[in-house]
């Protein structure tokens, strides 16, 4: 891919990532409560859901954010191209992001995101794909996506299990564009969610910033897996 998409896709991804903070804040809340209207560290009202930079004058710059953005935007442009593909994914990751950092902050999958992100990737990737004359690649992510919520169903019902219905969800909506790639890409974005989380899992209960009873949220690992398996398949 040539470097000037790529460039042009980082700057794209981590200008926007800017804009993740102050919605973030505003929805990392409890289930069933109502969007947050002021600061959860100094109560300043926070009017609109557009704020580029940290979510509360309060709050540090979010530079991890940002970078988060900009690497995941400029991988998807260096290995998928410009194609229909690309345009779709990359409003998509922002998404994506802003699913990560709630369920970082809350260990939650707001559902009206989790379905905002199933019909931007669902709908122009299945029109793409029967206007190009290819229906085959609509069958194939559907069939991922049941396939993939099935499986992340059953270890959710599973004691001990430590998935959420969130989790579930996204790994379905995640298993259609998956499917999509191919049954190879769908394959690896099963499996890497937990090589991801695993080690990182071990690392914060040997550095002592977690129990062994501290949940941890899967959601940013089947983000993360499924950039990796549209990326590396
Ligand atoms: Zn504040």
């Amino acid at each position: 891919m040539s470097l000037s998409v790529t460039v042009c896709a980082a700057v794209f991804g981590g200008a926007s990532a800017a804009f993740v903070p102050r919605p973030a804040h505003r929805l990392a809340v409890p289930r069933g409560d109502h969007p947050r209207s002021t600061c959860a560290a100094c109560a300043a009202a926070l009017t609109t859901w557009v704020r580029a930079g940290a979510p509360c004058p309060c709050a540090r710059p979010p530079v991890w954010t940002v970078m988060a953005g900009a690497v995941v935007t400029g991988v998807l442009a260096a290995t998928t191209g410009p194609a229909l593909m690309l345009l779709v994914l990359l409003p998509v990751a922002m998404l994506g992001i802003l699913l990560a950092v709630i369920d970082l902050r809350c260990l939650r999958l707001p559902d009206a995101l989790v379905a905002l992100l199933g019909v931007a990737t669902v709908v122009p990737l299945s029109l793409g794909a029967v206007v190009a004359g290819d229906p085959g690649r609509v069958g194939r992510g559907m069939l991922a996506a049941l396939l993939s919520g099935a499986i992340y169903l059953v270890v959710a019902l599973l004691p001990g299990g430590g998935l959420g219905l969130g989790d579930v969800k996204l790994a379905a909506v995640l298993g259609f564009t998956l499917g999509f790639v191919g049954w190879e890409a769908l394959v690896a974005g099963l499996v890497a969610p937990h090589l991801i989380n695993g080690p990182a899992a071990l690392i914060l209960l040997l550095t002592r910033r977690a129990g062994r009873r501290t949940g941890m949220p899967l959601g940013p690992a089947l983000l993360t897996g499924a950039l990796l398996a549209i990326a590396l398949t």
